[in-house]
């Protein structure tokens, strides 16, 4: 009686680990065709600079319009991406995309602007890459000094000496090198004396506990500190109140981005931003 339980409940749990299963291959498999049906987008949020209230550049953030589940946001996608190597094409048609875009907007005057695309760890691990950079700016006229790639600190991890190479190569092409969700990381922080990085991301994390007691927003002043004594630009994630921007402005901050001035947008509405001269209310850091 024992075992044809034990044999019931194989039978009863199984479906389920099938059904699992199952999604992910479905899910890779109209991830597979998703480049070739057209079905990602851009979207692309706000920098802005604190001194003089104005966008400077923008981030690059993917989507993927699913015929069926609608806009789908990139956390749920891009492990999967990255454990397929997926990623590889796809971050190929982000960047081809994101340089594009921003030739276009530079050609229509309406810059200047620097536009920001985040970097997976397949791709950082590609031999090609800086060749495949090199090969995208040339077709889309963009200059080096417009593209920026945000890279996160586990990318250096693995191989030191080989990551310190590779972002000399990609610095040596002319481009901005940042690093993503700063302080998130296992950061050594001598990393940050032997790699050519230009920018540091604040986490959003440092940033949203801004308000809430004098420890927490210390993290913040420490990173914008450490930023501008190793000469690097800071730049605060996820800046959602007037009180966290004003806060960040008086510790000297350089940029912000975050839902306080606008979430991701779609091209056309960043494109109207940018001609109407968006900018940062006087009333708020700049009173
Ligand atoms: P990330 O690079 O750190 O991007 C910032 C994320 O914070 C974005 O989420 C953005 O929408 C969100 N965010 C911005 N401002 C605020 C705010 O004020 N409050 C809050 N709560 N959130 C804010 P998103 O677009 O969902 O992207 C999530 C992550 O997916 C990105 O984090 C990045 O790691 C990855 N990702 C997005 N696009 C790409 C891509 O093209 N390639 C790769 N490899 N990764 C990407
Ligand atoms: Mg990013
Ligand atoms: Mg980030
Ligand atoms: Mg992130």
């Amino acid at each position: 009686c024992a075992k044809k339980q034990g044999r019931n409940n194989t039978q009863f749990y199984r479906p389920a680990m099938n059904e699992e299963a199952l999604e992910r291959l479905r899910i890779e498999g109209a991830l597979r065709n998703a480049l070739e049906r057209d079905e990602f987008v851009l979207h692309y949020q706000p920098q802005v600079d604190l001194d003089s209230g104005r966008i400077v550049g923008m981030e690059a953030l993917i989507r993927w319009r699913h015929p069926e589940l609608g806009m789908v946001q990139p956390d749920r996608f891009i492990g999967l991406a990255e454990e397929t190597g997926l990623i590889v094409p796809i971050g190929a048609w982000v960047l081809a995309s994101a340089c594009a875009q921003t030739q276009a907007w530079l050609a229509a005057g309406l810059g200047p602007l620097r536009v920001a695309v985040n970097l997976s760890a397949r791709q950082f691990n590609e031999p090609k890459l800086p060749a495949a950079i090199a090969a995208v700016l040339a077709s889309s006229g963009l200059a080096p000094d417009c593209l920026e790639l945000e890279l996160t600190e586990s990318l250096f991890m693995s191989d030191v000496t080989l990551a310190v190479e590779l972002l000399h190569q990609l610095k040596g092409l002319g481009l901005t090198l940042s690093i993503d969700d700063f302080g998130t990381g296992y950061s050594s922080l001598s990393y940050l004396r032997q790699f050519p990085i230009d920018v540091l991301k604040i986490d959003r994390s440092f940033v949203s506990d801004i308000g809430a007691s004098g420890d927490e927003a210390a993290i913040v002043v420490s990173i914008i500190a450490l930023a501008h004594n190793l000469k690097l630009r800071v730049v605060a994630e996820g800046v959602e109140t007037a009180r966290q921007l004003d806060y960040l402005w008086r510790n000297g901050c350089d940029q912000m981005q975050g839902f306080h001035f606008s979430p991701p947008v779609p091209a056309a509405v960043f494109e109207q931003m940018l001609k109407d001269g968006k900018h940062l209310a006087p009333s708020t850091a700049f009173a």
